[in-house]
């Protein structure tokens, strides 16, 4: 069974983004004969946001980590943004991206620059390749049984798990057809769907998969930790704040990722707007005397060559549960 969900996974993943990459391309072939209007822009951004919330405030802050709590409709239309956001199977990507937190960098972390499904050890481009993308591929499996148990029965999230690709077309084809053809005419429908639908996708996919990647390799380590991860603030950008890894993975039930001023974390600032609206509610934050505590803690040299963690003293407290 294993094997033959992990194999439907690397084919599904495998159409899905070839055919994103494909048509994303296409996007500046359009552009350069076309030219861009307010309308294809406004679209971009726009349907980047609505992926953002539902990638980094659903799937990631909501569903993962249970940062916040939301009403019955609120959790539903999470979860449609999450399923729109195109990044597999809402309850697949909960389960291995709690299993990335139980075992990070260490064998049975999914998605690691540092080992692969075998837990050989990676290292360089091979590495880079791995987590960006490769792990997608590699036949691996993570039981939601184990992982994702508190949603793995949900019936509202296994309907869009199963009709995924009906929702990835009003993805990229319907919603930003029809944003076209209402601000623009029928002329602006194609450069809006290869623009605001294919181009964003996968401008937005290759940015959540650099969390494993950059995200784990490249960047600042605010906290020492039995891992590697890095603070990014390009990644951060593209990510709307999900880039502040090092500060999540101390971090993960809080939801907000943003410590320093500058580490600035719009998702976590939308969440606060809803909070204020009251949309969500007993929304986690980091404890302010711990945070002092931590960012005291000293960081070492690592193996890798660059500033690794001080694993005898990360492992001696108690970890934040993810
Ligand atoms: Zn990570
Ligand atoms: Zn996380």
């Amino acid at each position: 069974m294993h094997t033959s969900e992990s194999r439907r996974r690397a084919l599904s993943y495998g159409c899905v983004l070839g055919g994103i990459a494909v048509a994303g391309l296409a996007a500046p072939i359009w552009v350069a004969a076309h030219g861009l209007s307010r309308v294809e822009i406004s679209a971009f951004f726009l349907f980047y946001l609505l992926s953002s919330v539902g990638q980094g405030i659903g799937l990631h802050r909501y569903f993962s980590h249970r940062s916040f709590e939301t009403s019955k409709a609120g959790r539903r239309l999470l979860a449609i943004l999450a399923i729109m956001s195109m990044q597999g199977p809402i309850i697949a990507w909960v389960a291995d991206h709690r299993r990335h937190h139980a075992h990070t960098d260490r064998c049975g972390d999914p998605h690691s620059p540092h080992a692969d499904a075998s837990c050989r050890p990676l290292t360089g481009w091979r590495g880079l390749w791995h987590a960006q993308l490769g792990w997608l591929f590699d036949g691996s499996f993570t039981d939601p049984d184990v992982y994702a148990s508190d949603i793995v029965n949900d019936r509202f999230l296994r309907t869009l798990d199963q009709t995924r690709l009906l929702w990835y077309a009003a993805s990229i084809l319907a919603l930003p057809a029809l944003y076209g053809l209402a601000l623009g005419g029928v002329e602006h429908v194609l450069g809006t769907v290869l623009i605001a639908g294919a181009l964003r996708a996968f401008v937005f996919s290759q940015s959540i998969l650099a969390l494993n990647s950059i995200g784990h390799t490249r960047g600042g380590q605010r906290f020492a930790q039995a891992n590697t991860s890095r603070n990014n603030a390009l990644v951060a950008l593209f990510t709307l704040g999900e880039g502040w890894h090092n500060n999540h993975h101390r971090f993960p039930r809080s939801a907000h990722v943003g410590v320093a001023w500058y580490e600035i974390d719009p998702l976590g600032g939308i969440v606060r707007m809803f909070e204020i609206f009251g949309l969500v509610w007993n929304v986690r934050r980091i404890p302010p005397h711990l945070l002092a505590e931590r960012q005291a803690d000293p960081i070492v040299s690592g193996p890798d060559g660059g500033r690794a963690p001080n694993t005898r003293r990360a492992r001696g407290r108690a970890a934040e549960p993810a």
